[in-house]
């Protein structure tokens, strides 16, 4: 049988359903599944993503079946409307609407009122008895058709749309301010000027005829999959490209058509606070884009239950049948034709990390999603959201005290932000680039701007409501936005906005609060988020603090769940506390050398590094072990019996140095000794490539004294502890191990240090020696390593290094266009590499437990706070992942949704596993 490439729905029966996303786009398999669930759809039918991936793959041409499919669909629609589509009587008209996979707001084109031309209008004033309706739905066709499918646009940046010229110059004439208040003449006037423009512009004539109208539309949308913002979207949002879009043809209605006619978007819940209120706007007497274009402010929905309760009753029904269809927080168009309501487009609402959070939590309450459902619906990076940083509340007051109020607009996205002011997406993005923090300031934002609003650190707009581009855009970036603030009056030419009689220049600091839609002049500082102030700085109750309890009851979920553990990387006691506090079950990566830049310890470590002789080595090493002691002690004390693992050195001694020689000649003056024997010493530790030089264990090897002192440090100062009655549990962790030999070297002297040290202080406390891996050669011979290392920890940084042959610090150069050329799907340092790098550790791992089935198993490379490293983690059955304390919400989350989504690699054990480890 012949492919089938398009599905009508109509009638209260649709060919399609919700989870035919993929081949109908998210739009068309909504209004398939509206349209199953009886809600009041206008008939219509989708063309499928296949054709877009057709078109492109055969030079712009359809499949040859589809003009048949096409014709038939729009019979049937033409049956079920009782209308003719070219019909000069009485036209049916239809909307051209793109609609890819993922939502793609206002991405791509939609063409409204398409199949009228100069005959068919005069059949719609006829059927309707409204002139003025009839020529603004024209108008509105000719501007978008010119737009969209003929190419009329602005060209610079500063420019204003053509069509908004002429419309400009005809009120400008008329001496009127409003659109509505131009006649049906005069919006007949503005179709032949929009058509002469066209003409003029462009060199196309305006198609009369609605068939060529219907397929330059189709040609259009699919042919926006490939304009510059849809792709810029697709790479923010990570969309690939073989997606295609699909094109829906529906019947139109029209909003536009008196006051008793109208439009209107709306959630059914708060999309930025996550309430559970109907939330939304609308227009009278307007159509299509107008509510979310900004161009006139629109209506909170409150107002439509006192002005049209009827309407109201019915949207309320809608909203309910919706959210206990779909289980979710939606978002929907809806349009009001003469007091009938049609639902016109629903999707899953885009929400901030507030929102999702609180509906999550509150859907589980209301018993409509479970909890397992309500953790695989956050993104674990939205925590990032719930973390950022608040206004300092007296500063702000203080502020607003000294007049520094600007003005107040929508608390579109919620947050504090800060930055200077620029007035366009172009400036935003160079501005940015240069390392200034911006406050993209525009009278309304439009899909060409999504660029510039990723760049900046918030944004601003004069004009549009809650559900407005800028507004939707920003919640989705988890921006910081202030919307619809109709005080500023912003001149793009001159590059400066004036509101209540002050001006802002491009260039001067303003600060915007997100959560409560205030404008400040200059600088107002931050403060840390609910969640931190109730469990870092303990300045607020948990009762007082609606979003932290909503944040800990999505941990309490996510540790229901998760398989792994979640380790913190720290390597100070309040680092350390902090991680606790965030849910951090043990340290997984402490590391020593951050130590010996502390305070008194960097002069010893140096006298260390220049001695000559063992001896003079052994006594700087002396004075170092009780600094470190110190260390180690504060580290168990605070991680009160929960593991710590310590790496023993592991950088190129020359990295403790001095580079300058004004403070080499001070160092050679402290420790007695001439410059030039410091400077020759130095020379001599020189590495050409430091990366694979004398690091890692290679320093223990070759000094084993280093080794002693730390494995001595880390077992008195767990002697310590464990005397104060709190239970510890270090593990020696040797990096840069790729040979079984350098690890038995190794864990002989730590091995024989625990014991010293328990005899000479006469406690017993548990430990453990394993071993980084993160060169190949240590991943290939795990299974060897195995048979002496308790636990490996993989040190993905270095791995990721040495199995890339790319040196993170000199890959600056190439990475970014590797990943833009989709060479690296991604920044191998930021997301692990799972074909390459991940392979070397599922070898590992597969070896290592083979032997060792009880082998402890973790990492610790910054991949360990990365949502889709640690999901691969969980897949190769590793105990825990090792994070920085900030990203261990985040870590806990991410292994929560792994642990609902995946199993767990198992490994079958040898015949002969070792049950004691080999020490010699
Ligand atoms: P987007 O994907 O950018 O939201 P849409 O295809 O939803 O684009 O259309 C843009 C606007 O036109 C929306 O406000 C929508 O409700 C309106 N619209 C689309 N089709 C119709 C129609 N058949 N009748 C009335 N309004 C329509
Ligand atoms: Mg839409
Ligand atoms: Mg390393």
């Amino acid at each position: 049988m012949a492919t089938k490439y398009v599905y009508f729905f109509g009638s209260g029966k649709a060919e399609g359903k919700a989870e035919m996303k993929n081949l109908l786009g998210g739009k068309g398999a909504n209004l398939a599944e509206m349209t199953n669930i009886g809600l009041p759809v206008p008939p219509g039918f989708t063309i499928t993503t296949e054709v877009c991936t057709y078109y492109y793959a055969n030079k712009h041409k359809y499949p040859k079946t589809l003009e048949k499919e096409v014709l038939a669909a729009l019979g049937k629609v033409e049956k079920a409307m009782g209308v003719k589509f070219g019909d000069d009587e009485n036209p049916l008209l239809v909307s051209i609407r793109s609609g890819a996979r993922a939502s793609m707001p206002g991405m791509m084109d939609t063409i409204l009122n398409l199949g009228l031309n100069d005959k068919a209008v005069a059949g719609l004033i006829n059927k309707t008895k409204n002139e003025r309706f009839a020529y603004d739905s024209y108008r509105r066709f000719v501007q978008m058709y010119g737009d969209v499918v003929l190419g009329l646009k602005p060209v610079h940046k500063d420019d204003i749309d053509p069509f908004e010229e002429i419309i400009e110059a005809k009120k400008h004439e008329k001496g009127v301010t409003l659109d509505t208040d131009l006649t049906a003449d005069d919006l007949k006037d503005l179709v032949v000027r929009f058509k002469a423009a066209i003409k003029e512009k462009t060199g196309h004539d305006f198609p009369e005829n609605p068939m060529t109208q219907l397929w330059g539309a189709i040609g259009a949308v699919f042919g926006s999959w490939m304009n510059d913002r849809a792709i810029a979207y697709r790479k923010l949002y990570d969309i690939p490209e073989s997606w295609g879009t699909a094109v829906n043809v529906q019947t139109m209605v029209f909003g536009n058509m008196g006051l008793d006619s109208g439009t209107g978007v709306a959630f059914t819940r708060d999309a930025a606070s996550g309430a559970n209120v109907f939330y939304g706007e609308y227009l009278m007497n307007a159509q299509g884009e107008d509510v979310v274009a900004g161009t006139r402010t629109p209506l909170p929905i409150s107002k439509l239950a006192q002005d049209e309760p009827v309407m109201y009753r019915q949207l309320e029904k809608i909203r309910k049948t919706l959210e206990k269809h779909y289980r979710d927080m939606m978002d929907v168009e809806f349009t009001i034709q003469q007091g009938k309501l049609y639902m016109l487009q629903c999707r899953v609402g885009k929400r901030t990390a507030f929102a999702s959070i609180r509906i999550a939590v509150d859907m589980v309450g209301e018993k409509l999603i479970s909890d397992q459902e309500a953790l695989k619906r956050i993104e674990p990076d939205q925590l990032n959201q719930l973390l950022r940083p608040i206004f300092d509340l007296d500063e702000k007051a203080a502020a607003i005290k000294a007049g520094r109020l600007l003005a107040k607009g929508l608390n579109a996205g919620p947050g504090a932000a800060c930055g200077r002011v620029v007035f366009n997406a172009v400036d935003a993005e160079a501005w940015a680039k240069r390392g200034e923090k911006v406050i993209l300031t525009r009278i309304e934002t439009s899909p060409e701007d999504i660029k510039g609003m990723d760049a900046a650190e918030g944004i601003l707009t004069a004009r549009g409501g809650m559900t407005s581009h800028a507004a939707l855009v920003a919640r989705q970036m988890g921006k910081v936005c202030v919307a619809g603030c109709s005080e500023l009056e912003i001149d793009y030419n001159t590059h400066i906005m004036t509101v209540k009689g002050q001006s802002v220049k491009e260039g001067d600091w303003v600060s915007i609060d997100g959560t409560t839609g205030e404008v400040i002049a200059g600088q107002v500082n931050t403060k840390p988020s609910e969640v931190l102030q109730v469990l870092i700085d303990k300045t607020l109750e948990p009762k007082n603090a609606p979003v932290y309890q909503e944040f800990a009851k999505i941990m309490q979920w996510a540790d229901k769940y998760r398989a792994l553990k979640i380790r913190t990387n720290a390597d100070q006691p309040d680092q350390s506390a902090n991680a606790v506090a965030f849910g951090a079950e043990g340290i997984g990566l402490c590391r020593t050398e951050h130590m010996f830049f502390g305070e008194g310890k960097i002069g010893p470590m140096r006298e260390m590094i220049l001695a000559d002789t063992l001896e003079q080595r052994k006594a700087a090493l002396g004075k170092l072990l009780p600094l470190q002691r110190q260390d180690f002690a504060g580290i168990f004390e605070v991680m009160n019996g929960r593991p710590v693992t310590i790496r023993t050195i592991d950088p190129p001694l020359h990295e403790f140095l001095p580079h300058e020689e004004k403070q080499q000649r001070e160092l050679a003056s402290q420790m007695g000794i001439s410059f030039e024997k410091v400077k020759q010493r130095i020379d001599s530790l020189h590495e050409f490539n430091p990366m694979l030089g004398f690091r890692g264990c290679r320093l223990g090897i070759i000094y084993p004294e280093i080794t002693e002192m730390q494995a001595r440090a880390i077992f008195e100062a767990a002697a310590e502890t464990k005397k104060k009655k709190i239970n510890v549990e270090p593990e020696v962790m040797i990096p840069l191990v790729g040979n079984i030999k350098e690890l038995q070297h190794q864990a002989a002297i730590v091995r024989t240090v625990a014991t010293q040290v328990m005899k000479e202080q006469g406690v017993t406390f548990k430990y453990l020696v394993g071993t980084m891996i993160e060169i190949p050669r240590g991943a290939m011979t795990a299974d060897e390593i195995a048979t002496v290392a308790e636990f490996f920890s993989f040190g993905t940084n270095d791995l990721t290094q040495t199995t890339l042959g790319v040196s993170r610090d000199d890959a600056g150069r190439f990475i970014k266009p590797y990943v833009d050329m989709d060479i690296y799907p991604k920044d191998p340092f930021e997301v692990l590499d799972r074909t390459g790098v991940g392979s070397l550790m599922k070898i590992a791992v597969e070896k290592g437990r083979a032997t060792a089935p009880t082998l402890k198993l973790g990492i610790c490379g910054e991949h360990g706070g990365d949502p889709s490293s640690v999901e691969f983690c969980h897949m190769i059955g590793l105990d825990y992942v090792s994070c920085s304390p900030f990203r261990v919400p985040i870590a806990r989350l991410a292994a929560a949704r792994a642990a609902l989504a995946y199993p767990r690699l198992t490994v079958k054990a040898k015949k002969t596993v070792v049950k004691k480890r080999r020490t010699k």
